[in-house]
């Protein structure tokens, strides 16, 4: 903290009462969302406390998404009101960030026509973003940063957590698969694993600080390759070392599970996202030999047809993804598996969608995240003339969602009986007198339980279901 900021700060408490107060919004992924944990963090360590409105803060930032279209539109959306924010209290500093900086023709847009945007950075520099701040609040200057790539990782950067006892973990960033529909390759860069001793250590304090559980993020966390210079002092879960985890120096992604899975005080180990085309044997088997690792994967498959995955650039086939569902469930027969489609994606043809609703139903997933396909400009999807007309893709996609929510209320029906581990959460949003929680395979659970269970692993037998939910109670 500079001595200039503060003095700022100083003054500031003096004439408000209160240190600066801050809001972060947030759109989009995980990763965005454990971005703005970092950016909350920053901000805490400048003094600033956290807002509890766009109306009470004196700075805003806008953590965005550029994955879809909508995406776009909610984002500009929302700059229009905060125009009315500055308008009214003209020393807010209001700052953008996210996957829509890393493109020049937004940064351009909003320099042209949001002028009340006072800081613009992006996914590869959230460490610069407090010099950027103290310039802008003390300078009242513009501030514009935007890095092509990420260099070195920055380890050590604050955070804020949302979860006392739930913690989202960076493990890579960035993507080399280049789907032909994805904008993240050109947002968020160039695979970059972190160390795996690093890992270890954020990991190791976070279960000092109470963390029960750990979603281990990246873009495609089945291709980290982490340089490893031997564990951080801690025995290995068997995964780790000796079964050629770490090839060339590097430890593959099993083997990092391994390590975290011997930590003490962390009891559950998700992750999250899994491309088909690198989930190996030794990631399947970790289900069997890591005790901590939930049982539940998140799959992609984008679509059920083998043309459209070719054109998709997703280098696998129909076949090959059930392939590997079997396998899974060979090893974990109760995994819970979930997966994304995209419906109408350009020269879909009603056979290639027909071969999609036949993988649903050979596959039988627990859930899915269904979207139309959205043209993103810089893709080489947004050059195919063959677009899906909207009537047709509207009415493939609601036929696809009705099935699988078909499934998803079968499969969470089977669950009433079953006794489950959940771990509470807290008060549930549409009821604060229930508690919610997960199960082991990811379920969301309401049931009966004081407030001071929460953070806890919690006995819970499945009593009733829903679509998307399930109810229980304390055994
Ligand atoms: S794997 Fe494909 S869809 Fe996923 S982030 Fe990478 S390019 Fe995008």
């Amino acid at each position: 903290m500079t001595n200039q900021w503060k003095e700022y700060l100083n003054a500031y408490r003096e004439a408000h009462g209160r240190p600066p107060a801050y809001l972060t919004e947030t759109m989009g992924c995980q990763m965005n969302e454990r971005d703005s944990e970092t950016i909350a963090g920053l901000l805490c360590d400048l003094g600033c406390a956290p807002a509890a409105s766009r109306e009470e803060a004196d700075i805003i930032v806008v953590n965005t998404c550029s994955v879809r279209e909508n995406a776009d539109n909610r984002f500009f959306g929302m700059l229009g009101r905060i125009k009315k924010i500055k308008e009214a209290r003209p020393d807010t500093v209001t700052a953008v960030c996210g996957c829509m900086m890393q493109q020049q023709h937004i940064v351009d847009a909003i320099k042209e026509r949001y002028p009340w945007v006072d800081i613009v950075f992006g996914t590869h520099n959230l460490h610069e973003f407090p010099g950027l701040l103290q310039s802008a609040a003390l300078e009242k200057a513009k501030a514009v940063l935007i890095r092509d790539e990420g260099g070195e990782i920055v380890e050590g950067l604050p955070s804020k957590r949302k979860s006392p006892f739930k913690a989202y973990v960076n493990v890579m960033y960035g993507c080399d698969n280049h789907c032909t529909y994805c904008i993240v390759p050109y947002t968020r860069g160039r695979e970059r694993s972190r160390r795996p001793a690093a890992v270890e250590r954020e990991v190791r304090a976070l279960a000092a600080d109470g963390v029960k559980e750990i979603l281990l993020l990246g873009q495609n966390v089945n291709s980290y390759r982490g340089r490893d210079e031997g564990s951080a002092g801690a025995e290995n879960g068997g995964l780790a070392e000796g079964c050629c985890g770490a090839e060339g120096g590097k430890l593959d992604f099993p083997g990092l599970i391994g390590r975290l899975n011997a930590i003490e005080g962390i009891e559950r180990i998700r992750f999250m996202t899994s491309h088909p085309k690198d989930l190996s044997q030794r990631l399947i088997d970790a289900y069997r030999d890591c005790g901590k690792l939930c049982g539940a994967i998140h799959l992609p498959v984008q679509s059920g047809s083998s043309r459209v995955l070719a054109r998709m650039n997703r280098r696998y086939t129909k076949e090959a993804y059930l392939e590997l569902i079997e396998r899974l469930r060979a090893t974990s027969p109760d995994i819970a598996i979930t997966t994304d489609f995209i419906v109408g994606f350009p020269g879909e043809t009603q056979a290639d969608f027909e071969e999609t609703m036949d993988l649903i139903e050979r596959v039988r997933f627990d859930s899915a995240f269904t979207f139309l396909y959205s043209k993103r400009k810089g893709t080489p999807a947004a050059a195919y003339a063959d677009e899906v007309p909207e009537d047709v893709k509207h009415r493939r996609f609601d036929r696809m969602v009705e099935r699988l929510n078909a499934i998803t209320a079968e499969k969470n029906r089977a669950c009433i009986g079953r006794a489950e581990i959940v771990l509470a959460e807290g008060p549930s949003k549409t009821n604060p007198a229930m508690m919610t929680g997960r199960t082991d395979s990811g379920k969301l659970v309401h049931f009966r339980a004081p407030a001071e269970c929460a953070g806890r692993m919690l006995p819970v037998r499945i009593t009733g279901a829903r679509t998307f939910s399930l109810y229980g109670e304390l055994t």
